[in-house]
């Protein structure tokens, strides 16, 4: 029997707890709280939630990183008295091309590419700082929640719906089952990083492309490690590009050492549905086999892993931002300049302009789409659009191979907007059109991998890092049609690109077996929540849902 949904109002509702929307709650409450003490008589009141679908805030948050300030201090200047988890400020700096067993450091490091003096930071632990610092403002946040589709009433969104909890693996009640529920909003604000699911679907049903680029995405894989002192220096700060990836994909290498001993690695490898060939924690894994890498980690010992999705096609791939009823902020709406590797400040940056917006929205009790239209222009009239705009063909030039995108690059660093060939950037193309006539190798290498279980690991291995887990007994939340099954992954998909899911996942989630008969089985509870299979599967036949809420990794560090 079905239960009946409940139905919870709010004034605001924020889905997706990263800086971006957590910043946007933070900066709301503060409006309205200082118009309040302002304006006795014409208060502003509003009841405003932020819910998660990690089991704990920043359980699901992972970057690099070099945290950019600019936005942290406009936010809350007094960040540091307020405990601010930051690390080490970036003392030293360079960026090398490797090959195979070579490193070539670049003999200057071009202005977007500087990081002195930029804390690193553990997203994950600065995420769960910012949710702290929102619930001391007043935000109701709910972790644990999954919200599964936007709620849309005659054109305007007005709330999401969470999902449904005890449910079994066929999608029959157990005996704790509990219907999802609407939680209903004037104003819904949509931040759920990279190939939101949340963000697909208003994509569909609002489909506004500003840019003249189709969106562009990279999967980061990262490893935290511990290594013996007198290895790195606390504050050094390595880039890499080149090996393990060819000059055709995009993508390289970072070294963070946040103290003597303590260490972020990382690698980040462009994912195309074109060129499904890539194995992003592979290419890890080889990067770390370089000399340069392992003379650093050897002795090491792993500490975390953790992988995501990351958008990275700037401002000439973003979609509209706001529509009949919401917002869309941070990485769901492309705020990230891949240029500098940075994100988390102009995710931050587009929270307080979406509160800024809504906040003006509530005081004049109109929340129309010509009323949200003003968080677009107040963008516009950002630093974080000028940053943007400044770094807009960084990353399509790549596409053209290395050569020519750091050509391209450097001299748009000397004559901004100029290209060298008109016409280079990728038209617009719809998310599942198949270009298969363009496949393009993308580092994965033909012979079999043997990690050495010490400065190497499998994915199982390294998945013991990330604290994944999920309820076992509940419906799949990676579906595949059954007949795309059969007729895709087990003959059309493996002939052209040799079990392409098997590689690309970093969670070792779509397995192939043999025996007794060919099958593909799905590790739905291995899933780090990346969405890479949605962005490289390429079929575009892997659905991906929200499973039930605090299922997915543990980051802590990350
Ligand atoms: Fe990432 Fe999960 Fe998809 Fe694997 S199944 S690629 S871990 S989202």
């Amino acid at each position: 029997m079905h239960q009946k949904r409940e139905s919870l109002a709010f004034d605001v509702v924020f889905a997706g707890g990263g800086p971006a929307n957590l910043a946007a709650a933070i900066h709301l409450k503060n409006l309205i709280g200082d118009h309040n003490n302002r304006n006795g008589s014409n208060r502003v009141e509003a009841e405003i939630a932020l819910i998660d679908k990690g089991r704990h805030a920043g359980a699901h948050l992972l970057s690099g990183a070099v945290l950019d300030t600019r936005a942290l201090e406009e936010l809350m200047p007094d960040y540091r008295e307020r405990n601010c988890p930051l690390e080490t400020s970036v003392a030293a700096e360079g960026v090398f091309f490797l090959t195979e067993k070579k490193k070539f450091a670049f003999p200057f490091l071009p202005e977007p590419f500087r990081n002195k003096g930029y804390p690193f930071v553990s997203l994950s632990r600065f995420g769960a700082w910012l949710a702290g610092e929102a619930e001391k403002a007043g935000v109701q946040l709910f972790d644990n929640t999954a919200a599964t589709a936007p709620l849309v009433e005659e054109g305007t969104v007005c709330g999401v719906l969470t999902g449904d909890l005890g449910l079994d693996r066929q999608g029959n009640q157990k005996p704790d089952y509990l219907a999802g529920i609407e939680l209903r909003a004037k104003i819904t604000v949509f931040g759920e990083g990279a190939a939101g699911n949340l963000t697909d679907e208003l994509q569909r049903a609002f489909p506004v492309q500003t840019g003249s680029s189709a969106q562009l995405y990279e999967t980061g894989v990262k490893e935290v490690w511990r290594i013996p002192a007198g290895r790195m220096e606390a504050g050094d700060a390595r880039h890499t590009f080149g090996y393990p990836l060819p000059s055709e994909t995009y993508g390289g290498g970072w070294l963070y050492a946040f103290t003597n001993t303590d260490l972020s690695v990382g690698f980040v490898t462009a994912i195309d549905r074109t060129a499904p060939m890539s194995d992003p924690h592979l290419n890890l894994q080889l990067f770390k086999q370089h000399p340069f890498v392992a003379s650093i980690l050897e002795g090491g010992t792993l500490v975390e892993y953790g992988a995501k999705a990351i958008t990275s096609g700037g401002l000439n791939a973003m979609a509209r931002i706001f529509g009949p009823g919401f917002l869309v902020t941070g990485e769901s709406a492309g705020m990230l300049n891949m240029q500098r590797l940075k994100g988390i400040h102009l995710a931050m940056k587009s929270g307080m302009l979406a509160a800024e917006t809504i906040f003006e929205a509530l005081l004049r009790n109109d929340v129309s789409a010509a009323m949200l239209q003003g968080y677009e222009t107040r963008f516009r009239n950002s630093w974080a659009y000028e940053e943007l705009l400044a770094s807009r063909n960084f990353r399509q030039a790549f596409d053209n191979g290395l050569y020519y995108g750091l050509l391209q690059s450097g001299m748009e660093l000397k004559f901004p907007g100029v290209s060298l060939a008109s016409g280079f950037l990728r038209k617009k193309e719809g998310s599942g059109e198949l270009r298969q006539e363009k496949k393009r190798f993308s580092g994965a290498p033909p012979k079999p991998f043997h990690p050495d279980g010490k400065l190497t690991f499998g994915k199982e291995e390294c998945l013991y890092r990330s604290g994944t887990m999920h309820e076992e007994n509940q419906p799949c939340h990676l579906q595949i049609n059954p007949s795309d099954m059969a007729e895709i992954c087990l003959e059309r998909c493996r002939e052209e690109y040799d079990n392409p899911c098997s590689r690309f996942c970093p969670a070792k989630v779509y397995e192939f077996t043999e025996t007794p008969e060919p099958a593909l089985k799905i590790n739905a509870s291995n899933c780090l929540h990346c969405k890479t299979c949605t962005l490289a599967d390429p079929y575009g036949i892997i659905s991906w849902t929200p499973p039930e809420g605090g299922g997915g990794p543990g980051y802590k560090l990350s």
